[in-house]
């Protein structure tokens, strides 16, 4: 790992100075699960001058329900959601994407705000500097992405962004689309279908290098409301989705009035199921129309050589999760 300055802002501000005056590059630490993986395999082709604590500003690890909508301050942990009885009861969708996510070491030191801005995990991608040397794929400003023509069953089943088929990785992304959320920051609000890109060269999200995520917000549960997540994995424990998905549904007697889904691990980007959305709304839910649904969500599906297994269960993930919505 190369050497930088490490700052404990004792404030947003403090935070956001420290980025904007930093003369080369800065990243901002939470619960470090992700960035410190980065910083030791030399990740990217600069390395930091500086990295700044936010776990030393107060007033950012609060849960709280605010006109019935809950608030997630930045630094609150995997734990704390998963285990907190409001969201369990009122979100329930989220309080298991939580649960599923890495380990209980993970979810203890994993924030919210980190999770949905972690880096992608393409193995080609993360391939430690210090074995070898780097591999300058396509995202790190080289001509080829090894994973097209080497192993890529973790890979994206919608095609490319940029030349680039990594996927995106986190566990609680799809919850928090589904359930429309708004990432609050230091410049702006951002509706969650609008938060996440691959098409800013290494980064996942469309954030400025000098912006923070101060807050998620997560509107109130309407009438009727159900939502549900279930993840595929090869271990059961600590690993990656193969696919994963979330549901947020409201009904009215068994019909969907309305309906929002969110796969993850199979796209550059959390992955919304419109034309899935659109089929359910107004009929009653049953298991042929789950699978419907979920038939359709794949139907512009390009899958690569070795991964076309995800395509069936990123339709079978889609109708297990509305069936959850129902229980
Ligand atoms: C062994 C292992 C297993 C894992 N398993 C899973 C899994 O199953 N599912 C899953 O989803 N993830 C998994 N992760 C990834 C990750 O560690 C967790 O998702 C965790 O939630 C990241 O949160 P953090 O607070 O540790 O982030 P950090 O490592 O502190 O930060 C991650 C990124 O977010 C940025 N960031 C952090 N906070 C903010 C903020 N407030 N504003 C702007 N940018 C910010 C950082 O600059 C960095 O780029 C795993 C990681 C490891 C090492
Ligand atoms: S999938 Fe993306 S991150 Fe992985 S090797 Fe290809 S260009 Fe690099």
């Amino acid at each position: 790992m190369r050497q930088f300055s490490h700052y404990n802002a004792t404030s947003v501000n403090e935070a956001v100075t420290l980025l904007r005056e930093s003369t080369g590059p800065a990243y901002v630490i939470a619960g470090g699960s992700d960035l410190m993986g980065c910083l030791k395999d030399n990740l990217w082709m600069e390395a930091p001058e500086r990295v700044i604590n936010l776990k030393t500003i107060p007033g950012l690890k609060e849960i709280s329900v605010k006109n019935n909508d809950l608030h997630l301050g930045a630094l609150v942990t995997l734990t704390e959601i998963e285990r907190s009885e409001i969201i369990k009861k009122q979100w329930p969708g989220l309080a298991e994407a939580a649960r599923k996510t890495g380990s209980p070491l993970l979810r203890n030191i994993g924030t919210i705000a980190g999770n949905i801005c972690q880096e992608n995990r393409c193995w080609y991608y993360r391939y430690p500097d210090k074995i070898g040397g780097r591999i300058d794929c396509v995202r790190k400003g080289g001509k080829l992405c090894l994973a097209v023509t080497g192993d890529h069953r973790f890979h994206s089943i919608f095609g490319a962004v940029k030349k680039c088929i990594a996927v995106n990785p986190s566990d609680t992304a799809p919850a928090l689309v589904a359930l429309n959320a708004v990432v609050k920051t230091t410049k702006r609000d951002i509706p969650i279908d609008e938060f996440f890109s691959a098409e800013m060269g290494s980064q996942s999200t469309i954030l400025d290098n000098d912006e923070i995520v101060i807050e998620i917000v997560v509107p109130a549960p309407p009438t009727g409301a159900a939502s549900a997540f279930r993840k595929i994995a090869y271990r059961k424990s600590i690993d990656f989705a193969l696919v994963n998905c979330a549901t947020a549904l409201s009904l009215d007697n068994g019909h969907v009035v309305a309906a929002r889904i969110c796969l993850n691990g199979v796209y550059n980007n959390p992955f919304r199921c419109p034309a899935s959305e659109e089929l359910l709304t107004g009929k009653k839910l049953t298991q042929e129309l789950a699978q419907e649904a979920g038939e359709l969500a794949v139907a512009g599906a390009k899958p690569l050589l070795q991964n076309g297994f995800k395509v069936q269960i990123a339709k079978t993930i889609i109708a297990d999760t509305l069936i959850d919505c129902l229980k």
